[in-house]
């Protein structure tokens, strides 16, 4: 019988992550780790596995001198000479071109297990912060409810739930952060100010309605954020659902679902009843676990806040995410150019705690004027060192405004950011479908070796403040074909620098788009 490669993982008692590697030494082939393996190479494993820890724990010291590699994991190592692997059928381990080639990332860690994994397990897991998006009506809130009624643990008779931005719901493979606040304005806001606070993004699509325009967009946001996504086909509980063709709709974004040899794991769900909602759950698991997500728990606090608010008795409440480090009551805080002590903090099942660590999501009091959701918190020493960070900022801001003053953003000043040399981004808005793919198919054919034009978005309808969001943030230019933007859309672009272009020819844009390209050649000379 065939056996899920992480379901064997957890068999096994050993990570997902580990479990990839053994394949790999093996030569196994797989697309993700939620392919099947045969009981040929299960057997294999199980006997490597086996081989290793009985070296473990046998391990005297003159056996490290033995072994050049002490500090490598021992699981590949004895895989050549064990039995077993000489019976599989797979070709024995060798990191060919062609393998490297299909592998992607997870193999190219795998290929140097001693660097990798040395500094990294130094470090504890951390759980993953996932944020809910989707077009609208699809079933984000209710999908979220689900899992807050369900897998958080509620509270002695009575108890209130607090709305702290996130909740963590508990799974039988760990904690999950739960982002509160569903779809990808909110998730851009916080990255357009240089913070990412999510790890995965689930992408809930309806059954009954498919692919629609937020879904598109909702996709072109997290991947500008290189989140891994998670298709969630939910209401497959309707009657008219129809998850055969979702899961051909998402084909064409990019998204191949792992059952047509794609990389993208989809899983059915019923917000309404249930249904799939603990797969979801496990296959989220399953993504961070890949991920291997770790912080320290005593490097120095580093947090984003995901939102704020002024509670007429409390004052201001700022719920945050803590990422690196660890936040005490008492402590100062620095968030953009405020800072505020801690008087007291709540996590998100609405209990006083003295601390909080990675990954966890809390409400501060203790700040004297709302902070901005996105902006980063950090901390001082005491409130000497908070009032110089503050000051610091400010002057950086006025220097920052006054350089800016009277001189807009060029594209010059665009062109010539670090970091973004030799690639072009781009949204494109069109007013139909038909312009968009005749827009679409042209401009695939202008990326050369020297720059690559990407398309992040490309949508129907006029440009919106998102568009102009995920510009931002993925240093993109907005270029519209037959459609205008709103006075709000263009303000919110002139404010953020961003490019917005508006044509009526289609060969002015291309033509646009060629200086774009050239502008980012290497000068030959
Ligand atoms: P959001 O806009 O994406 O947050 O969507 P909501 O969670 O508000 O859901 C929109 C509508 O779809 C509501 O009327 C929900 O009751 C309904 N809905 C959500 N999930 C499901 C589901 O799994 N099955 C069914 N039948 N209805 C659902």
């Amino acid at each position: 019988s065939k056996v899920r490669i992480y379901a064997l993982a957890k068999e096994l008692g050993v990570e997902t992550a580990k479990m990839l590697e053994i394949l790999d030494s093996l030569g196994v082939q797989y697309k993700s780790s939620s392919s099947t393996l045969d009981e040929e190479t299960v057997e294999a494993i199980k006997t490597i596995l086996a081989d290793s820890s009985s070296k473990a724990e046998d391990a005297a010291p003159e056996d490290s001198s033995v072994n050049a590699s002490a500090t490598q994991e021992a699981a590949p190592e004895p895989v050549a000479a064990t039995p077993p692997v000489a019976s599989n059928p797979t070709p024995a381990p060798q990191p060919s071109a062609a393998q490297s080639a299909t592998a992607g990332e997870e193999r190219t860690l795998a290929a140097q297990p001693a660097a990798v994994t040395t500094t990294a397990t130094e470090l504890p897991h951390r759980a993953p912060v996932v944020t809910i998006m989707g077009h609208v009506d699809h079933g984000k809130t209710s999908l979220l409810d689900y899992i807050r009624k369900t897998k958080v643990a509620a509270k002695e008779a009575g108890g209130i739930t607090q709305h702290v931005g996130a909740f963590e719901a508990k799974t039988s493979r760990g904690k999950v952060v739960f982002i509160d606040t569903p779809g990808h304005e909110a998730f851009t806001t916080i990255r357009a100010r240089g913070a990412n606070v999510a790890d995965i993004a689930i992408i809930v699509i309806a059954a009954d309605d498919s692919v629609m325009p937020q879904t598109r967009e909702a996709i072109a946001h997290a991947k500008a954020a290189n989140v891994p996504i998670i298709v969630a086909i939910n209401k497959i509980d309707l009657a008219q659902a129809n998850v055969d063709k979702v899961k051909q709709d998402i084909i064409p974004l990019d998204l191949v679902p792992e059952e047509f040899g794609g990389e993208t794991i989809v899983v059915g769900v019923s917000a309404r009843s249930g249904e799939g909602v603990e797969d979801l759950l496990e296959m989220i698991s399953l993504v961070a676990e890949i991920a291997d997500l770790r912080a320290d728990p005593k490097a120095a606090l580093k947090g984003v806040v995901i939102e704020s608010r002024v509670d007429k008795q409390m004052g201001v409440l700022a719920n945050i995410i803590v990422q690196e480090g660890t936040v005490h009551v008492g402590d100062f805080l620095v968030v953009g150019e405020k800072y505020g002590k801690i008087k007291a903090l709540t996590n998100s099942v609405g209990d006083r705690i003295k601390d909080a660590g990675p990954s966890t999501p809390v409400q501060i009091l203790g700040f004297s004027e709302a902070p901005t959701a996105g902006d980063t918190v950090t901390s001082a020493k005491n409130e000497h060192q908070a009032r110089e960070l503050v000051a610091g900022r400010t002057q950086d801001r006025r220097d920052v405004e006054e350089a800016r003053k009277g001189r807009r953003l060029s594209l010059d000043d665009i062109l010539g950011a670090p970091g973004d040399v030799h690639e072009v981004n781009l949204i494109l808005r069109a007013d139909t479908q038909g312009s968009l793919e005749a827009l679409q198919g042209i401009l695939a054919r202008k990326s050369s070796e020297e720059v690559k034009l990407t398309v992040m978005f490309a949508g129907i309808g006029a440009p919106t403040e998102g568009d102009v969001l995920l510009a931002s943030t993925a240093n993109a230019e907005i270029m519209c074909f037959n459609v205008t933007a709103s006075g709000g859309v263009k303000k919110a672009a002139d404010n953020k620098g961003i490019e917005l272009k508006s044509f009526r020819i289609i060969y002015e844009l291309i033509d646009e788009v060629d200086r774009l390209i050239k502008g980012q050649q290497e000068p030959v000379f």
